[in-house]
């Protein structure tokens, strides 16, 4: 069971960023309104997620340590309609397989917290507020060969940064913060309302630097049963950088061949293929319309009729840049 649980890891946690990536996942399905990361070395010598959530009870700390447990569907059914970050339980049994896993909680009708060490199965009362704290240390520790692979602290540390920036880009009522090694390295404060476009502009801004959101346009289209909103950069965007694409897929970050090429064909008249275009998109459509569970990390999606949704993030960037600029 151990080793089944350390291949299934291997597909989950393939580096820190990938733990952060998880427990950052699991605090805002907790409806956290502020996360809070401490990382040492990198993330590899200890990750700690603490959230204000809502908590798990103490009698179901040891259940979310078990494979496949999740408090999030209870039917394949569920798949069709599923709103949360998470749905397999696959991921602290994967992250605790391959480090020293602490799971501290405290839900709002508890008087105090209790602290599961997954390895020995100790439970003791500890203390904080209401809401989670997970700590994962050691990542790693008992696969050398994994081990191994591990880029610099500070090759790690940006992945992590990266991981918890495309969490941040889609919720702008959440606030982050990331320390490592006892220094504030990022902190976005919450900025508003989750779907307003003043909120998300803020919040674009504070991650990816004012001039991306003086040098971009809102874009706002709907069309049938999806809709989309977010920004898209200018034509002339003075030296924008080429990692700056990020897509949404019902507030899930998604590297998706779909959207990437309709965004590339929207932009290939006015920048003639000389610089990559410059956006965030945020897509909203059915859960029965797309299909988030064909990869372990959920970082692709299948749509039902991705012609529609071609066509529509064509049509979205189309119409916004063509509009005339106020
Ligand atoms: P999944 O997210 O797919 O359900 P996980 O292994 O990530 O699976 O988590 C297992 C379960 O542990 C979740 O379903 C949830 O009930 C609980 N859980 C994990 N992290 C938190 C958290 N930060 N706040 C509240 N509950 C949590
Ligand atoms: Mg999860």
């Amino acid at each position: 069971d151990e080793l089944v649980s350390q291949i299934a890891a291997g597909e989950v946690v393939e580096r820190p960023a990938s733990v952060v990536r998880e427990l950052v996942d699991n605090a805002l399905d907790a409806g956290a309104s502020q996360v809070t990361l401490r990382l040492v070395g990198g993330g590899v010598r200890l990750i700690a997620v603490e959230d204000d959530g809502s908590g798990i009870p103490q009698a179901e700390l040891a259940v979310a340590l078990r494979r496949h447990a999740t408090s999030k569907i209870t039917s394949l059914h569920d798949l069709e309609s599923v709103a949360t970050m998470g749905f397999r339980g696959e991921a602290l049994a994967a992250i605790a397989s391959v480090s020293e896993l602490t799971l501290c909680s405290r839900t709002g009708d508890q008087a105090s917290a209790f602290a599961l060490a997954a390895r020995s199965g100790e439970l003791r009362p500890a203390a904080r507020g209401v809401g989670t704290t997970v700590e994962v240390k050691e990542l790693f520790f008992s696969t050398p060969a994994r081990r191994k692979f591990l880029k610099s602290d500070a090759t790690e540390l940006a992945h992590c940064v990266e991981a918890v920036r495309r969490h941040a880009l889609a919720r702008p009522d959440v606030g982050f913060a990331i320390w490592h090694e006892g220094r504030l390295v990022q902190q976005w404060r919450a900025c508003g309302p989750l779907h307003d476009a003043q909120a998300l502009a803020r919040r674009l801004a504070d991650v990816l630097g004012e001039a991306f959101v003086t040098q971009s346009l809102a874009l706002e289209h709907s069309a049938g049963p999806l809709t989309l909103h977010g920004r898209a950069g200018l034509p002339d965007a003075a030296r924008a950088r080429a990692d700056q694409q990020y897509c949404y897929v019902n507030g899930r970050f998604v590297r998706d061949k779909v959207l990437q090429h309709a965004a590339r064909s929207a932009y290939e008249d006015v920048l003639h293929g000389q610089r990559q275009p410059v956006y965030a998109l945020y897509l909203d459509i059915d859960p029965a319309l797309v299909d988030v569970n064909v990869h372990p990390t959920k970082i692709e999606v299948r749509f039902r009729d991705s012609q529609a949704v071609h066509q529509a993030v064509r049509r979205a960037i189309d119409h916004t840049l063509a509009a005339p600029r106020a």
